[in-house]
């Protein structure tokens, strides 16, 4: 994520919105994003929780009182809508489920990615990663240690979205509306009685989400093409405000849109002017524009950046302004023309 102006955790109150909808902020311990805001529907048949926080005791402990401050216990919550499977919204929907015996629901794309990480044990995650390095050109140094840890897979949900289904919210109007391009089954949630959209990591007021693609050289999939549609199709739907995951309420939607498609065709165009010669991933990652310098990266924002340099090389390559080298490993990059 591209981060520009960031307010603290410590500044965050759980808030009654108005029409029966709260947010309550969950802290993500040691990230600099902070919290992730986790909203609260109330409904005759209990309440249902768009998205639930990072599974960490201190994030929980957030949950459990900033639920309690605007009225829910959360022994009463119906369900866990997740707007997709990233840790710091699925992490807590496990624990949700076994306190109140709520059900979980997530769009059957990031159920399927969930079933996948479930499956995989710690070596042949680490065997994956160092594999798509390697492929994307980074050097033996920069393959991760078999000690890096990841985070516990999310809770396998009970229920399978797609695009257009009702969330069981009864006596509200809750639409799953989805949204590829952060995640393949990342999903906003129209709540059509209120008029309000809950937009998850899709639309944020200050930050862009994060657009990558795993592994980095795959050519079957175009992820900024799928997000540059989602921003259309939710700037399409006339609403202004929006309730995000993180920072703080939208106030216009489709005005945000709009900056976050500028700022994906400025750095394509970017990128474009610089692969006059054929060059790795990895290679073609240094010489981008990051909020650090390259050399200041950790391994892990290094293979973050690497994803999103490697989704908007894909673009480029499927709108035919590069191409990919044939039969070369790792894979490398070059202007259509040279
Ligand atoms: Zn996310």
């Amino acid at each position: 994520m591209t981060r520009t102006r960031r307010r603290p955790y410590a500044d965050q109150r759980p808030r009654d919105l108005g029409g029966g909808v709260s947010s309550v902020p969950v802290p993500i311990p040691g990230n600099p994003l902070g919290y992730t805001l986790v909203y609260a529907i109330d409904s005759p048949a209990g309440p249902v929780l768009v998205d639930a926080g990072w599974n960490h005791h201190d994030a929980w402990q957030a949950l459990r009182t900033g639920l309690a401050a605007v009225g829910v216990d959360v022994r009463d919550v119906r369900g866990v809508v997740v707007t997709h499977f990233h840790p710091d919204h699925a992490g807590l929907a496990g624990r949700v489920r076994e306190e109140s015996g709520a059900w979980i629901a997530m769009h059957e794309a990031d159920a399927q990615l969930v079933k996948l990480m479930r499956g995989l044990g710690q070596g042949e995650h680490h065997d994956f990663q160092s594999e798509m390095l390697r492929r994307a050109g980074a050097g033996a140094h920069e393959l991760p240690s078999i000690a890096d840890a990841r985070p516990d897979p999310p809770a396998q949900p009970d229920r399978e979205l797609r695009d257009g289904d009702l969330i069981d919210v009864p006596g509200r109007v809750l639409r799953a509306v989805h949204t590829p391009g952060h995640t393949p089954g990342h999903l906003c949630l129209h709540l059509e009685d209120a008029a309000r959209l809950f937009t998850g990591d899709h639309i944020l007021p200050d930050i862009t989400p994060h657009i990558g693609i795993y592994p980095y050289d795959r050519d079957d999939v175009d992820p900024l093409a799928d997000f540059l549609a989602s921003l259309d199709r939710v700037a399409a739907l006339g609403l202004t405000e929006a309730l995000p995951a993180h920072e703080w309420t939208l106030p216009d939607a489709a005005a945000r849109a709009a900056e976050i498609r500028a700022h994906h065709e400025d750095k394509l165009e970017r990128l474009a002017a610089l692969v006059t010669e054929p060059l790795t991933i990895w290679e073609i990652a240094a010489r981008m524009t990051w909020n650090r310098p390259w050399a200041d990266l950790s391994p892990i924002l290094r293979g973050m950046a690497a994803g999103e340099a490697a989704a908007h090389l894909r673009a480029l390559e499927a709108r035919g302004l590069i191409r990919r080298l044939p039969e070369v490993d790792p894979v490398r990059f070059v202007a259509l023309h040279s």
